[in-house]
């Protein structure tokens, strides 16, 4: 199966295409000679980004009227690939909207999908994936072998963005197919969660606390330092389960993959399952009382030391000097 076109699966939030687009984007123009898009909503205001990233074409499906869109968005690309409109490939972020059309998708076209992809390259004609298996420890690489398109659910951070400076996409309406039944399903209200700094898996400084700042009402001192850091809170599962945070700040394998420029890793012991999601930071520091902490083996720069005393000195420093 030779790769001559991809799709890429675009969303968009606050009118412009979020970071897991651009970044498949990137991945679909290093291996493919023709790379559309598809999406639906506003994106169409997002043509001239999708362009820059490599886009030429955005299949718009438009606006759903308050539907999900896995009903309507894989039941109108399904309808284009069985009309002979097919790509060898489509790229599907793994997002909650994105896992919802792979999964109706590979029904309908009752093709196969690779899940949980974190890498991608070009080998014998067709796509090899990578899979982080073991909590990170290993990698398992897999292919399709039967025909096109091969269904691929791709994790975040798993490519870098890069612009190519490509035109606008040209915008292409996606006829939506009767769904019947399964696209009555309706969005009656979204929950947008409260947020002062950047987004963890956007920011470019990321502070974690984990087990080892003893309580809840410690965790204050993370988020003091990533705010005076211009950085996200993060944690590690332990401390998302006991409660102490919520889970969106959950970094790991079953949380979110963060790639920053400085990771500062306070109280967390390192568990396969923390560092993968964060080992591929530019620079790890870690502040931990055990000297044989897991977590030194990834760290740039280790802190053999208590959080509740490191912690708040680095505050007061970082203070001293604004
Ligand atoms: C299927 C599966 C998925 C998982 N997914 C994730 C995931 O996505 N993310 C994740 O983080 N975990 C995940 N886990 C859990 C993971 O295995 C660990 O249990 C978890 O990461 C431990 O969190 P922790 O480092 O905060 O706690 P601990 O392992 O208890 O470590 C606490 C650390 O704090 C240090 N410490 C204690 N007191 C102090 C002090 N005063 N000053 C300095 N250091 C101190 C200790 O030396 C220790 O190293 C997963 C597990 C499974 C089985």
């Amino acid at each position: 199966m030779a790769i001559d076109k991809i799709w890429v699966l675009a969303e968009s939030a606050d009118g412009k295409p979020t970071t897991i687009t651009l970044e498949l984007l990137t991945a679909a123009r290093s291996l493919a000679g023709t790379v559309e898009a598809v999406g639906w909503g506003d994106i169409a205001s997002c043509a001239a980004t999708l362009g820059e990233y490599g886009a030429t074409t955005l299949h718009d499906v438009g606006d759903l009227a308050g539907s999900l869109p896995g009903v309507p968005v894989a039941a109108a690309m399904a309808a284009a690939i069985q009309a002979g409109d097919a790509p060898d490939a489509i790229l599907i972020p793994a997002t909650y909207d994105g896992r919802d059309v792979a999964g109706r998708l590979s029904v309908r076209l009752d093709r196969p999908v690779l899940t949980n992809v974190v890498g991608l390259a070009a080998v014998d004609g067709g796509l090899e994936t990578e899979h982080a298996i073991f909590g990170g420890a290993q990698v398992a690489k897999a292919r399709f072998t039967g025909d096109g398109p091969g269904l691929f659910v791709v994790r975040a951070k798993s490519f870098a963005a890069e612009a190519s400076g490509g035109g606008p996409a040209a915008v292409s309406p996606l006829a939506v197919p009767d769904t019947g039944a399964s696209g009555s399903a309706r969005v009656l209200a979204r929950h947008v969660e409260e947020r002062t700094g950047p987004k963890l898996d956007e920011a470019d400084v990321v502070v974690s606390g984990g087990r080892g700042l003893g309580d809840k009402d410690h965790y204050a001192m993370i988020e003091e330092l990533a705010g005076l850091l211009k950085g996200a809170p993060g944690a590690s599962r332990a401390i998302v389960d006991a409660g102490w945070v919520p889970y969106a700040y959950q970094v790991g394998q079953t949380g979110k993959t963060v790639k920053p420029t400085v990771y500062l890793a306070c109280g967390i012991s390192g568990a396969t399952q923390h560092l993968v999601g964060m080992k591929g930071s530019k620079n790890i520091v870690a502040i931990n009382k055990d000297q044989d902490a897991p977590i030194f083996s990834v760290a740039d720069l280790g802190v053999v030391g208590d959080v509740h005393k490191v912690v708040p000195k680095l505050i007061e420093a970082i203070k001293a000097r604004s």
